[in-house]
């Protein structure tokens, strides 16, 4: 199956596109994806070196511009997300950088959800002010304080969904509806769900960006980011990506592109032991709430339902007896690790009050409702059996 068989493409599920879109073989015929290691490539002429740099002849020329194992990474991404255009990045960071640079200049607006990834608040808050684009956040559930944050510079939307740690969902087809009639653009972050459980652009986002570190790779491997959508809305952020260089690295390519051919697998093997971990804890005693979308007490289940395939990879609760509880759980798990990293075969647990979010003030973890007693686990691949023994050791 060759990527730009479009006809093909249609005809083919999900997983079926995962493991085979994307292929392009060498002369050697390979079977397997091969690993394209060259920071450059060579030119049979002057004739033909000209006609590559001029654009009028498509090729390779050099591998922070492209490479052959990037491309095929980029066209598989792009095939289960209902993109255009992929552009590969070198982590989730460059992903998100690479959109600000390209979409925004100095004197515009964006808005954007109060509850990020750590990194990406410092980018609005902290980057992106400095070059004059003005920053507004707001809550993430709520499409009126959206509206009333629109300016007539409004350019840009940012959002995660669900977010982390307290798994609060985005309606992306109301805040795509809202960013049409404003003219702004819609960026959704779609680390957490990958196209297997949510597909924003098909919702009416105009932007997707990925952590690919995160499921896409999913065992905890490499670093890696991408931007997908339609193309003419990607070329001023390809322009800034191979001008500026955080591009995607051959090797990382290569690993992150078999990394697709599971996702699927993978994704739903979360899903299903993040639900069963969300349920049983939801009847235990020691917990005060469950925050998990697959769950019927979730505020937004419905939604969840609509929007997702499934409630997710990360399950967030509260313990009873706030900083000292919740830290007993942490320390008396032999198994799960303990670390903020998340998006990994091995399941992982969190304090947010004491690290992602131990920056903020009291007054702001109250309001961006991280109480002491939250705990946030991305449940991996492990038996379901064993991680509900690794967490009841200390509750
Ligand atoms: C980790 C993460 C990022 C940043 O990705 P890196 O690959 O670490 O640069 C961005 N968004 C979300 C939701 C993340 O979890």
């Amino acid at each position: 199956m060759r990527h730009d068989d479009e006809t093909a493409l249609d005809q083919y599920d999900m997983q079926t596109l995962a493991v085979r879109a994307g292929i392009e073989r060498s002369a050697f015929q390979e079977h397997g994806e091969a690993l394209f290691l060259t920071s450059s490539f060579v030119f049979s002429s002057a004739e033909e070196a000209a006609a590559r740099f001029a654009g009028t002849e498509a090729g390779y020329i050099y591998s922070r511009v492209s490479n052959p194992g990037v491309t095929m990474f980029e066209h598989r991404l792009a095939t289960l997300e209902g993109a255009e255009r992929c552009l590969a990045t070198a982590s989730g960071m460059a992903a998100i950088l690479a959109t600000l640079m390209g979409v925004l200049s100095a004197g515009d607006h964006l808005v954007a959800s109060r509850s990020l990834f750590g990194s990406t608040l410092q980018l609005l808050n902290n980057v992106m002010t400095r070059f004059g684009v003005g920053v507004t956040l707001v809550s993430a559930t709520d499409v009126t304080a959206w509206r009333t944050a629109v300016q007539p510079n409004t350019k840009l939307f940012f959002v995660e969904s669900p977010s982390n740690p307290l798994t609060e969902l985005c309606d992306i087809a109301a805040l795509s509806a809202l960013a049409r009639e404003t003219g702004a653009c819609l960026v959704v972050d779609n680390s957490f769900c990958t196209p297997v459980l949510q597909r924003p652009l098909v919702l009416g986002a105009d932007i997707v960006v990925h952590s690919a570190t995160k499921y896409i790779d999913g065992q905890g491997r490499v670093l890696g980011g991408a931007v997908l959508g339609k193309a003419k809305l990607l070329d001023p952020i390809h322009a800034f990506l191979r001008t500026a260089g955080p591009t995607l690295s051959p090797f990382n390519a290569w690993i992150l592109l078999k990394g697709l051919e599971t996702l699927s697998l993978r994704m739903d093997a979360h899903s299903a032991n993040a639900l069963a971990l969300a349920q049983w804890l939801e009847s235990h005693p020691a917990i005060e709430t469950v925050l998990y979308p697959g769950l019927a007490s979730h505020p937004q289940h419905t939604l969840a339902m609509q929007q997702q395939r499934t409630g997710g990879p990360i399950v967030s609760f509260v313990v009873r007896g706030g900083r000292e509880a919740a830290w007993r759980v942490v320390n008396a798990t032999r198994l799960i690790s303990i670390t903020a990293n998340l998006g990994d075969t091995k399941s992982t647990i969190t304090h947010p009050a004491t690290t992602t979010h131990g920056r903020l003030s009291p007054e702001q973890r109250a309001s961006a409702g991280v109480e002491e007693g939250l705990l946030r686990v991305a449940v991996g691949l492990e038996s379901v059996r064993d991680l509900r023994h690794d967490l009841a050791r200390g509750l």
